[in-house]
């Protein structure tokens, strides 16, 4: 039976049996005892089943204990088993031969058994502290290797993106610094590019965020593409990338790459087994012409990319100092605006709708104009993206409707009654959701205007993002009997399904389509089109931007049932308009007919 102690194996060779009984009689009590009669079987047993120590007679027939303790302390596996010779011969020669061969120790025969259990103790006691030192050493190389490991992982987390593998903001400035120093010592040029796309947002709300980030590391592909292996392509976050072109001959070559960029963006891309269209804006700027320190150069790629998101997307924009006024002028214009919502520099003109069948006013539609202390009168174009960017929207867009309301009640008490109030909302102020019902409910409330004859015109692009808010938000504001117009009607991405799903009463045509009507245009087949699907689903129809008697004409053909545009009136303030319904100018004034 294995005492439960004896863990440690003790191989005896020797070619004398009493020898071995006598030497186990000795170690018996401690260890677990294995034996061998010649050099051979010693070998084989070794090999077989490694002990933890061999005691090994020196004078044997065949193999003698010199060549077995050399071929175990050659062997790869029974290296490091220590070995003791023991050998009747005291014998000075032989000891120095046995270390040569590689035993750790001798003992000399008749041997003495307290020297024995001595000897074995604390050679198996060194064995085991070796080994122990060993697995230690061993456990400290392998946590070494895990945290350069680890440490690599952390270095790369903070340097790339972990979506799309590129250099990220951090590592994007070390590299632009690094080349400002290398063109800074050279004389020479490099160009920094910064890239935006056009219609993220719009992809991650419709489609998701996985297809967002589908999006983002396959155009972090196609940049990478574009440009050769020396270049930076950086990601700041969001659909910002960045290009350092780290050495250009001329500006041409800037131009190229942009326009490159700009041809790999607007290959659809197929996200979620859908095929999707997207493009991007992107902003040049040059070393050392546009800047020479690191941030006044991020600075003006990012002030030209916004100017070509401005100029109408997929497009590039050299930095200039027109960008820099540009942009010193944005900052001027936002900070007026601030100031300009408490004042009244805001004003509203009214632009009337003709019923088609009649020929009489239905309604108007309140349309925003600012009046700006130096620059005159503003129009939406020229400040509401920065209104909407702002965020001071909300505050515009709730004075708009109070002031409004109020206007066509003054109309309502000079005796024309029963005129629609058509108004515009921004997305933001849709984004709100509760906000906005509770101002309608509030304006409506203190004016006294009557819900039925309040219609808010909303754009097909509000209705991408978020339908079901959206949806929500118009079945509460048609509840409390406001109609929802669609504004600016096939010019957004809007489909039909979106039209049968949401509450809506009215659909505007947008005037891009009335613009070249002529009898046989494309544009008249739209309309056509577009009249005949509003008739199915119970749609009123108005037409913006007619400007013409021709277009009239053809208008009337089709059958829409209002009309807005100049052929009626141009928009017009709120005494103006007051004059137009008493008959004190005529309609059609503006082009002569
Ligand atoms: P919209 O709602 O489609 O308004 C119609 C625009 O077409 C107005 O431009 C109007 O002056 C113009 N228009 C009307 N008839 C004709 C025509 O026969 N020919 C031509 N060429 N143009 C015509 P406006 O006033 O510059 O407004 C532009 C846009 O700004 C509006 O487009 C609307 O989306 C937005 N907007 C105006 N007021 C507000 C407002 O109070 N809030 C919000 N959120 N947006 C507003
Ligand atoms: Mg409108
Ligand atoms: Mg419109």
């Amino acid at each position: 039976m294995d005492d439960p102690q004896k863990y440690e194996t003790i191989l005896i060779v020797d070619d004398n049996p009493d020898n071995i009984r006598l030497m186990a009689h000795i170690l018996d009590a401690h260890y677990r005892i294995q034996f061998a009669i010649d050099g051979e079987e010693a070998l084989a047993s070794v090999a077989d089943n490694p002990p933890d120590m061999i005691l090994l007679d020196v004078m044997m027939p065949g193999i003698d204990g010199f060549e077995v303790c050399r071929r175990i302390c050659l062997g790869e596996r029974s290296r490091d088993i220590p070995v003791i010779l023991v050998t009747a011969l005291n014998d000075p020669e032989a000891e120095i031969r046995g270390f040569a061969e590689g035993a750790v120790d001798f003992l000399s025969k008749p041997v003495n058994p307290p020297v024995v259990r001595a000897r074995v103790g604390v050679h198996l006691a060194l064995k085991r502290q070796r080994e122990a030192l060993e697995r230690a050493n061993r456990r400290l190389v392998e946590e070494n290797a895990r945290r350069m490991q680890l440490e690599e992982r952390l270095r790369e987390q903070a340097e790339y993106d972990a979506l799309t593998g590129l250099p990220n903001r951090k590592l994007f400035q070390d590299r632009l610094e690094q080349t400002i120093l290398l063109a800074e010592r050279n004389h020479g040029n490099f160009s920094l590019i910064f890239v935006d796309l056009d219609r993220f947002k719009w992809v991650n709300d419709t489609l998701g965020h996985d297809a967002g980030d589908q999006l983002l590391v396959e155009v972090s592909r196609r940049l990478r593409g574009v440009v050769r292996k020396s270049d930076t392509v950086a990601r700041l976050g969001g659909d910002e990338f960045t290009v350092i072109l780290s050495h250009i001959l001329h500006e041409s070559m800037a131009e190229l790459v942009a326009r490159k960029i700009l041809e790999q963006l607007v290959v659809p891309f197929v996200l979620k087994g859908q095929e999707v269209t997207i493009s991007g804006s992107v902003g040049i700027a040059i070393y050392p012409t546009d800047g020479m320190e690191a941030p006044e150069l991020s600075k003006n790629a990012d002030c030209a990319m916004y100017q070509a998101k401005e100029s109408g997307r997929n497009a590039f924009r050299f930095y200039s100092q027109e960008v820099n006024q540009q942009a010193h002028r944005r900052m001027r214009l936002e900070a007026e605006m601030r100031r300009a919502c408490g004042t009244d520099e805001f004003f509203l003109d009214y632009q009337p709708k003709i019923a088609l069948a009649t020929g009489r006013i239905t309604g108007m539609e309140a349309l925003l104009r600012w009046n700006h202390p130096v620059e005159g009168v503003l129009f939406p174009k020229q400040f509401m993206p920065l209104a909407e960017g702002t965020g001071l929207i909300t505050r515009i867009g709730a004075w708009v409707l109070r002031t409004a309301c109020q206007d066509a009640m003054v109309w309502d008490r000079e005796g024309f009654v029963g005129l629609k109030l058509a108004v515009n909302l921004s997305a933001l102020q849709f984004r709100e959701g509760d906000k906005l019902v509770d101002l309608v409910e509030e304006v409506l409330g203190k004016t006294g205007f009557p819900p039925d004859r309040l219609e808010l015109e909303i754009t097909e692009t509000m209705m991408m993002s978020n339908t079901e808010a959206v949806c929500a938000t118009l079945h509460r504001l048609v509840a409390m009997g406001i109609s929802i117009a669609m504004d600016d009607f096939g010019t957004g991405y809007s489909s039909l399904a979106l039209l049968k799903r949401l509450p809506i009463q009215v659909i505007k045509i947008d005037r891009s389509f009335v613009s070249d009507l002529r009898a046989d245009s494309n544009n008249t087949a739209f309309i056509a089109a577009i009249i005949s699907m509003a008739r199915q689903l119970h749609l009123h129809v108005v037409v913006e931007g007619v400007e013409t008697i021709e277009q009239l004409r053809i208008m009337e053909q089709q059958g829409g049932d209002d009309v807005q545009g100049f052929v009626f009136s141009p928009p017009l303030g709120r005494e103006g308009m007051l004059a137009l319904l008493q008959g004190r100018i005529p309609m059609g004034g503006c082009n002569g007919t």
